[in-house]
């Protein structure tokens, strides 16, 4: 990509009612804009880096052998009212009437259409366990919209629902999903911990949640000295009553939420299938959560310095920055960038060229900015000794590598993390 091309612009300042790291610095790079509180536009920049955290998520999702779906969005009110939480959810459920004043609302989540779903198709125990996962955006009227897309109304969620004949198959695929979940957090590059969670109202008894470990993180995570015990502060509270607040804490942002539901849908909303014996049997449920969106703020408060983002390379929107000294000047130098930019290009390489008539200081910033892991800088003088400046986003010096060896050198890098 030509950064000419790319709709973006970097602001030096963020906006004052941006009170967090990750949220200024999304602003600032040009990466999502708000449209109303808690409704955000993703830019190309934003999107790209969306795009991949969804990516990785889908993969290892498939690899666990979970099938993708697509629910709509807006679901019936009669579907709620059968799992009794058209009364008990509140007003973080937006409710919309048709024009036949029939009742909708926008999902916030999709316990009650995955149960409807699984009552019509799942007949015989031959076709369990079955695990079905879509990739959509989710409504909740939050009372505090907050943190830019950390804390919105409309994110884009992962959610996934496992239906089971017995609690030792759900309990197998509960084991699989916190791997499943490892794995992806260790891809992302995120530092994380599970903890021991409190259900809440959507119910069922075993529940963990995943962490980001970050300074601005809303919910308290506490943990025993010796790390036996990690629970969330509600979960530690209604274990360990006062003595909770004895623990040591820390702070995290919450990433991803896995529980066993149980029979609690499923009873209510009549959802059986028959046994091996010819016997119907009540099915019993899990589910598997995934903030797709809050991942990427996450990552940023994870992950940044006074210059800006430091992507972890798997899902930074390019994984290389090329930038042409004086290149408007020089029809050598220009020919030279862009054989290597076509040459990047045809080996994969997540290129992104800076060919704006700029001075070298503002690409840098800019570059560093947005977070790119890699960076090439390419001279008239690098041109005549037969090499190129790089550096990694977060080293010190710049390194001379000879242009002929570039690409090898950079898919290295590439692959090194
Ligand atoms: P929270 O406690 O942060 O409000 P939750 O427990 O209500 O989240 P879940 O119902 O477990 O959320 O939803 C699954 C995942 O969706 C959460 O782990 C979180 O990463 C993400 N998520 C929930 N609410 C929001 C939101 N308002 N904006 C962005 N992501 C969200
Ligand atoms: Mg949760």
């Amino acid at each position: 990509m030509k950064l000419s091309k790319l709709l973006t612009a970097t602001l030096r300042e963020a906006p004052a009612d941006a009170e967090i790291v990750s949220h200024k610095l999304m602003l600032r790079a040009g990466m999502v804009r708000q449209l109303a509180s808690g409704i955000y536009t993703w830019l190309p920049l934003g999107y790209r880096i969306l795009k991949k955290v969804e990516a990785i998520v889908r993969e290892e999702m498939n690899a666990a052998g979970a099938q993708e779906i697509l629910m709509p969005a807006i679901q019936p009110a009669e579907l709620w009212r059968e799992s009794k939480r058209w009364d008990q959810y509140g007003p973080e459920l937006l409710r919309i009437n048709d024009r036949h004043e029939r009742e909708f609302c926008f999902g916030p989540t999709h316990e009650e259409v995955i149960t409807d779903l699984a009552r019509r198709e799942v007949r015989s125990y031959k076709q369990l366990p079955i695990i079905l996962y879509q990739i959509q955006t989710k409504f909740r009227d939050e009372v505090r919209p907050r943190f830019g897309i950390m804390r919105a109304r409309e994110f884009l969620m992962k959610d996934a629902y496992s239906f089971h004949l017995n609690d030792e198959s759900l309990q197998e695929t509960y084991e699989q999903m916190y791997a499943t979940y490892s794995k992806i957090f260790t891809r992302l590059g995120l530092k994380f911990r599970a903890v021991i969670a409190d259900s809440g109202n959507i119910g069922g008894d075993k529940s963990h949640e995943f962490h980001v470990l970050a300074e601005s993180g809303e919910d308290q995570i506490v943990f025993s000295k010796n790390g036996d015990y990690v629970a969330s502060l509600e979960r530690a509270k209604a274990d360990l009553g006062e003595d909770a607040n004895a623990l040591e804490s820390a702070r995290g942002i919450e990433v991803g939420h896995i529980f066993q539901l149980g029979t609690k849908y499923s009873s209510s909303m009549k959802t059986n299938c028959l046994d091996e014996h010819g016997k119907s049997v009540t099915l019993t449920m899990g589910c598997y959560g995934i903030g797709v969106s809050r991942i990427v703020a996450a990552a940023i408060e994870q992950s940044h310095d006074e210059k800006g983002i430091i992507w972890p390379t798997s899902i930074a929107p390019f994984q290389l920055a090329l930038i042409p000294v004086n290149m408007h000047k020089s029809v050598r130098l220009r020919d030279a960038v862009i054989s290597l930019y076509d040459d990047l290009k045809s080996n994969n390489i997540d290129v992104l060229l800076d060919d704006r008539h700029e001075r070298p200081g503002v690409m840098f910033s800019d570059m560093e900015l947005i977070g790119i892991p890699h960076r090439l800088v390419f001279s008239e003088k690098g041109l005549d000794a037969g090499e190129i400046e790089y550096k990694a986003r977060q080293d010190d010096a710049n390194r001379y590598i000879q242009i002929k060896e570039i690409i090898t050198f950079i898919k290295e890098k590439i692959n090194d993390n």
